[in-house]
Formats: structure tokens, C-alpha cells, sequence
């Protein structure tokens, strides 16, 4: 309710004023379309960023009035239900993956809470990615991935624990340049693998050079060669918590052990080519509720 009544209150003191101060006006709500005014005790809920493409992760904010509702709100988009945790004393908040696999175009999104159900329409653009071809000589299809890391690998990545570690933006995981970017399609031998997007950033830092941890997190993940991780390598994930987990890939060295606390800008462990990786880099992947986004808005804007 408290941008109507902001609204109708600011017409009013408007009265009297020139016509461009009132297009000012009109301006500043016309950025708000997404935060819902409805009557006391709803829910009102903001979603971020306003112009969302492919890859984006959107943020649902939700407020509500009511005091003592022990229920988190949950957030639904087709099939698949987002929990929000509490950022705030009766403000949650919800991540709503999005990755190059889906259709761009209107989505919508369902939030329950105090026994409410709102419907949002978000408008997700469409984003270009670059297209690799890859040419494999018959009968070499690369290496399989065992059992034993696609089940850690792939319980790991759905973690969603309620406390939130991060603060502020996630740092560059490694000095070198980024060689290739998030979300790159790619044809096999002239076919287009409709299930494959490049699940992160690769760093082409020199072989043994520093990773650190992006952001704080709890480390939830190692893994080696030796425990069958032939396509990850040596691996590191880190649980961010909200959803939010981070996994670094190819290492040459590990620094952590499975339940560490690292802190943003802590050694992690050191750039490598081990596992599925045909010469020295990183691979970063930043995954929330269970899939991959690109990180580079995580790199530049605060996600509180
Ligand atoms: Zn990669």
C-alpha cells in the first residue's frame, strides 16, 4: 500500500507545479512496475533487475506486514519451487535461476506466503551466445564421469542452506583472462547438443597460480582424481548459502577440507589441468538452486 499512498499524496503537494515536474514524477514510477501496491498485510514484492535476459539471476523480494507467520513465502515458476529465506525481519527473498536452455519471453512467477498466491509476469530477454564447433574423430566421445562424482557433484549443487555467508560483490577467483565465457553452445561434428551451455567461466591462469574463494562460503565439496573425479578434476565447492554455491574445477592443488569456513579472497587452491581439460585454466560455476548462471552479474553488482 505504501506506493499509492506515496503517489496520490505526492500529486496532491504537486498541484500548482509545472507540467515537467509531474513528467519527472511519472518518470520515477514508471521504473516500478514490478513492486505491487496492494492493501495492508499483503505481500509486496520486488523483482530484480528490471530488464532480465538469459543467464540472469532474478531476485524476488518479498515484505510482508504481518508479524509471527512462521512459513517462508516460496516462489514457483512451471514446475520448480524456489524457497525464500529471510534477509530481514519480515523481508525474504528467493533466486529464480535462469540459463541459455529456456525461451526468452514472459515467465511467470508465483509467490506464496500468509496464505496468499500472486502472479508476476517477468519479461526475460534473449542473449546471444557464442557458438563453438567441435570436431571429434569417430568413437572418441571424451571421458565418462563415474558414478561416485555425479552424485556429490550433483547433491552439492542443490544445496540450499537458510543462513546467507556472502557479502558484497564476488571477487575474480583468478588473475589470468577470461578465455571463455558463460553460457557458449556448441556443435559436435555438426550437430547442435541441445542439452550443453558452457556452465561458467574459464580464467586461463598459468598452471599452479593462486584460486581464491570468490566470496565466503562454507566449503561443501573436494574431490580428486583419485576418487574417480575424471571429468571435474581436482574440485572445490563452496556453499554460499541461499542456494548460491560456487565450484572450481581442474586443480592442480586443493588448500581446503570439506567443512572449512574460507572467507572472500582466502586460497582455495591452485589452477591445473586435471580431469576433463585439455590444457591449464579454471573453470568457475555458479549455480543457484541447482543451475548454472552467469557469475559476471554476481561480479559486478551487489546481491544483498
Ligand atoms: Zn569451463
Amino acid at each position: 500500500m505504501i506506493i499509492e499512498n506515496s503517489a496520490s499524496s505526492s500529486k496532491k503537494k504537486l498541484l500548482g507545479f509545472n507540467v515537467k515536474a509531474i513528467n519527472v514524477l511519472k518518470g520515477i514510477f514508471a521504473v516500478l512496475p514490478l513492486t505491487l501496491a496492494l492493501p495492508v498485510n499483503a505481500l509486496q514484492v520486488k523483482i530484480t533487475p528490471t530488464n532480465p535476459k538469459l543467464g540472469d539471476t532474478l531476485s524476488v523480494e518479498i515484505n510482508r506486514d504481518n508479524q509471527g507467520n512462521s512459513t517462508n513465502p516460496t516462489v514457483a515458476v512451471g514446475n520448480n519451487t524456489y524457497p525464500a529465506f529471510e534477509i530481514a525481519p519480515n523481508q525474504y527473498r528467493a533466486f529464480v535461476p535462469t540459463t541459455p536452455l529456456e525461451k526468452a519471453g514472459t515467465r511467470t512467477l508465483r509467490v506464496t506466503g500468509d496464505g496468499q498466491v500472486q502472479n508476476l509476469a517477468v519479461n526475460v530477454l534473449n542473449r546471444k551466445f557464442p557458438v563453438q564447433r567441435i570436431t571429434l574423430p569417430p568413437g572418441k566421445a571424451g571421458v565418462g564421469a563415474t558414478e561416485h562424482e555425479l552424485k556429490r557433484v550433483a547433491a552439492f549443487k542443490v544445496l540450499q542452506t537458510p543462513e546467507k555467508y556472502w557479502n558484497g560483490v564476488f571477487l575474480k577467483p583468478n588473475a589470468g583472462r577470461m578465455s571463455t565465457t558463460y553460457g557458449v553452445r556448441r556443435y559436435y561434428n555438426g550437430t547442435f547438443a541441445k542439452d550443453y551451455y558452457h556452465r561458467g567461466l574459464d580464467y586461463a591462469g598459468a598452471a599452479g597460480s593462486s584460486v581464491i574463494a570468490p566470496a565466503p562460503g562454507r566449503v561443501a565439496l573436494v574431490g580428486r582424481v583419485s576418487q574417480g573425479f575424471r571429468v571435474h578434476g581436482n574440485v572445490v565447492g563452496i556453499d554460499h548459502g541461499q542456494g548460491v554455491t560456487s565450484i572450481f574445477m581442474h586443480l592442480s592443488r586443493i588448500n581446503v577440507k570439506e567443512g572449512d569456513f574460507v572467507k572472500a579472497g582466502q586460497l582455495i587452491g591452485a589452477v591445473g589441468s586435471t580431469g576433463a581439460s585439455t590444457g591449464p585454466h579454471l573453470h568457475w560455476g555458479l549455480y543457484v538452486n541447482g543451475q548454472s548462471v552467469d557469475p559476471t552479474p554476481w561480479r559486478t553488482k551487489v546481491v544483498k
